[in-house]
């Protein structure tokens, strides 16, 4: 294994890696998320790690009942031992509530009382949509507060991600000042994985490139909390033949539970670890956490998942 690729030393059987998988209960798992969650688990496991799970249930809205069973009997049934306590995020409001606190009172966040509507008028278009343009920033006079931002000025994140490169956002003009507390009171996804990868003691983040721009953002939230940094590893996300990212929306099919092996075998292969043909699901781990290499995997955001 080269190690050219990581962020930072990290050798084989490092007793610090801590890792995660941190699933949204949106659906059942599939072909799409299992790849996370496969080249979690074997990163992990391969350098003698942790690896622990997270429901991300923050978005209660978007989570789907019996979701999170489901994810949890799929994950057993493909041999991947959970270590430490599963987190959910729908019970860890005081801790992003704690966070958001300490950034109102370093006076790094504001309340916002723009419309979607609003904001869309104003025309500046970054790589996620509009640009919140600031309006909110010197206050909101009498009108109603709807969400809270952070301010993003001169906010420029670089990251090594150790399969993408090097990675450089200015935030500011790129994403704008982003939202950390939802005007239908929920807390965002960019603060909760913070306070909760903080809380797991995360230290390696392994997960689908669809996440690469957030995580500029999430770095500047850690500086702002006094909060360690991870090291990164985005792999490659699974997209079908129209190009779009397998999803719940896109109707990705789950993965069966009764046989999860061809599954599995397929993830390591879309991962580039070129598995041979197992008999079994134990087998497949010994080679894989063996064999694991961050060098294979393809360096690309997007592949497409063979039909
Ligand atoms: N919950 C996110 C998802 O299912 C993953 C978040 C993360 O790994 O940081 O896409």
């Amino acid at each position: 294994m080269t190690s050219t690729h990581f962020t930072a030393p990290l050798s084989a059987h490092s007793p610090e890696y801590r890792g995660r998988f941190a699933p949204s209960p949106t659906g059942p798992l599939h072909f799409g998320s299992l790849i996370a969650a496969v080249a979690s688990y074997a990163d992990a496991r391969h350098h003698g790690g942790a690896w622990l799970l997270r429901i991300e249930d923050v978005d209660t809205p978007r989570c789907v009942n019996g979701a999170t069973e489901e994810i949890l009997r799929t994950l057993a049934a493909c041999g991947m031992q959970i270590d430490g306590k599963v987190i959910y995020q729908s019970r860890r409001n005081d801790a992003y509530h704690a966070a958001l606190d300490r950034l109102r009172r370093q006076q790094q966040v504001y309340a916002c009382a723009c419309s979607r509507r609003e904001i869309a008028d104003s025309g500046l278009r970054g790589i996620e949509g509009p640009v919140y343009p600031g309006t909110c920033r010197d206050g909101i006079g009498d009108k109603a507060a709807r969400a809270w931002r952070i301010d993003t000025r001169g906010a420029v994140i670089a990251l090594d991600d150790a399969v993408q490169g090097r990675i450089t956002q200015n935030i500011e003009h790129d994403i704008g000042d982003f939202v950390l507390y939802r005007a239908d009171q929920i807390y965002a996804y960019q603060l909760a994985v913070v306070v909760d990868d903080a809380e797991q003691g995360i230290t390696d983040v392994v997960r689908g490139a669809d996440l690469l721009d957030s995580t500029p953002r999430q770095i500047y939230l850690q500086q702002q909390l006094g909060l360690p940094t991870p090291r990164y590893l985005h792999v490659p996300v699974a997209v079908n033949a129209a190009g779009e990212k397998l999803s719940k929306q896109t109707r990705a099919q789950a993965v069966d539970a009764q046989h999860t092996l061809p599954a599995l075998t397929a993830a390591l292969g879309f991962l580039g670890q070129q598995p041979p043909a197992f008999a079994s699901v134990s087998e497949l781990w010994t080679w894989a956490i063996a064999h694991w290499n961050r060098g294979r995997i393809p360096k690309t955001r997007a592949l497409p998942a063979a039909a």
